[in-house]
């Protein structure tokens, strides 16, 4: 047995097999070990099975015995905006109301580099005190600031897929930048941040509103000189923001259609929302590999309407979830789990959501959408040990649903429906510790 070898001893759930392919009834959908094991060696997983199997053949391992708690991949949170911290939780206001009068004045205040470190910190302990492990987070409107985000993830040990966000209208005069500028700072990052560990560089287009065709040209140029950076940007989240682009864009027959024209929609891009798709976008997405990160708290919080997904999934298109920090609730991918399955079960003709399901949306799906599934999304054979060791407080309510749940999907309905970072105990990443518990 080589030294250094671990087998952490809990109950495992993961989705190596896309449960949205299955019927939702099926009980393959979800991977669960009830006295599992999961072999860990040099950050990566050597097996996941039953405990006393994978004991007896490895009985040098030594053993982390987490039986009281639940072990699930890290969640990958795949739209979420560092600079917001600081405003969740302003309720009442639609999207272009709120991003003028709480988002973008907050957003302004990151031209202080002391002020973007501290939240850059913060917002780091609060993904990985919440059990997420990879996220693709909107930077910051200055490339001090984004620079300064990049440089917390890289200590924070998570995997934070980020870049500088790109506008040059209509937002406020300081947030923007000369399509010339945002190609120079944006090329500059990518050298240095770019594969740098951990890290990895998205292009950030804020959302057509914002960018002019020659920065969506500046766009197009950075991607193609770049072939394996990200892109992220925003689509089809609002009603009035389409009237307004209808205005902004006379040619364009639909939003996606302004993002195609400098070849944006690819394989390598995630957009946020999409909740007023078309077809014929859904068409186009499935077939550029273009995934959607939905947050639901967010269309929610600001009334910008109820996501498709199961036209999404008719059509093809990989979905995945995000926070939305701030327009959406906190940091909890369980918690945006609970609020993707609220929306789809009143949304007319909604997509069934089961625990298997929404375990998939916040793990698998991410690493899909962000083209890491190689890597990160679940527990098979030589995949990076990314998990989160969840266990509910003793003596409280949800400890009590969970050990009484009749089976094990019904223990993780329990988990996605009460547990937030008061039952995160133990984060890793490629075996890392990224976060403890003080009491684990
Ligand atoms: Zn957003």
């Amino acid at each position: 047995m080589p030294a250094g070898t671990e087998l952490l001893r809990a109950t495992i759930f993961h989705t190596p097999q896309n449960p949205f392919q299955l019927d939702i009834n099926d009980p393959h959908g979800l991977d669960c070990h009830q006295d599992g094991g999961l072999l860990i060696r040099d950050g990566r997983v050597e097996a996941c099975g039953d405990f006393e199997a994978l004991r007896a053949a490895n009985p040098g391992a030594a053993i982390t015995d987490w039986r009281a708690g639940f072990l699930v991949p890290g969640f990958i949170d795949t739209h979420v905006h560092f600079p917001q911290l600081r405003i969740i939780g302003a309720l009442g206001r639609s999207l272009l109301d709120w991003l003028e009068c709480v988002a973008l004045p907050e957003e302004a205040r990151m031209a202080d580099v002391t002020y973007a470190a501290d939240t850059a910190r913060q917002f780091l302990r609060a993904l990985a005190s919440h059990g997420t492990t990879t996220a693709l987070v909107f930077g910051a409107h200055f490339g001090s600031a984004t620079a300064q985000l990049f440089e917390a993830a890289a200590s924070s040990g998570l995997r934070i897929v980020s870049g500088l966000v790109l506008s040059d209208r209509l937002l406020r005069p300081e947030l923007h930048q000369t399509p010339e500028q945002a190609y120079r700072e944006s090329a500059q990052l990518i050298d240095r941040y770019h594969k740098r560990g951990r890290l990895i560089y998205a292009v950030t287009p804020r959302f057509a509103l914002s960018t002019s065709d020659s920065m969506l040209e500046a766009c197009q140029q950075l991607i193609t000189e770049h072939p394996d950076v990200r892109l992220q940007t925003h689509v089809n989240e609002s009603v009035q923001e389409l009237a307004e682009l209808a205005r902004l864009f006379p040619w364009a027959k639909d939003y996606l259609a302004i993002y195609d024209r400098y070849n944006l929609t690819t394989s390598r891009s995630v957009m946020a929302h999409n909740i007023h798709a078309t077809d014929r976008e859904l068409e186009r997405m499935a077939a550029a590999g273009t995934a959607v990160a939905h947050c639901p708290a967010s269309n929610a919080v600001l009334g910008s309407g109820v996501f498709p997904m199961a036209r999404h999934i008719r059509a093809g298109v990989t979905c995945a979830l995000g926070t939305d920090v701030g327009g959406g609730v906190g940091f909890g991918m369980l918690k945006e789990g609970l609020h993707a399955y609220l929306m789809q079960r009143l949304a007319p003709a909604g997509e069934p959501l089961d625990a298997a399901r929404l375990l998939y949306l916040t793990t698998l799906a991410g690493a899909k959408a962000l083209g890491l599934d190689a890597e990160i999304g679940d527990f098979r054979d030589g995949k990076a040990a990314d998990f989160v060791y969840l266990r509910p407080p003793a003596g409280g309510a949800m400890a009590a649903a969970v050990r009484h749940a009749d089976s094990p999907m019904q223990a993780l309905s329990s988990l996605f429906t009460m547990a937030g970072a008061e039952s995160v105990r133990e984060v890793r990443v490629g075996g890392d510790v990224v976060y403890r518990a003080e009491q684990t």
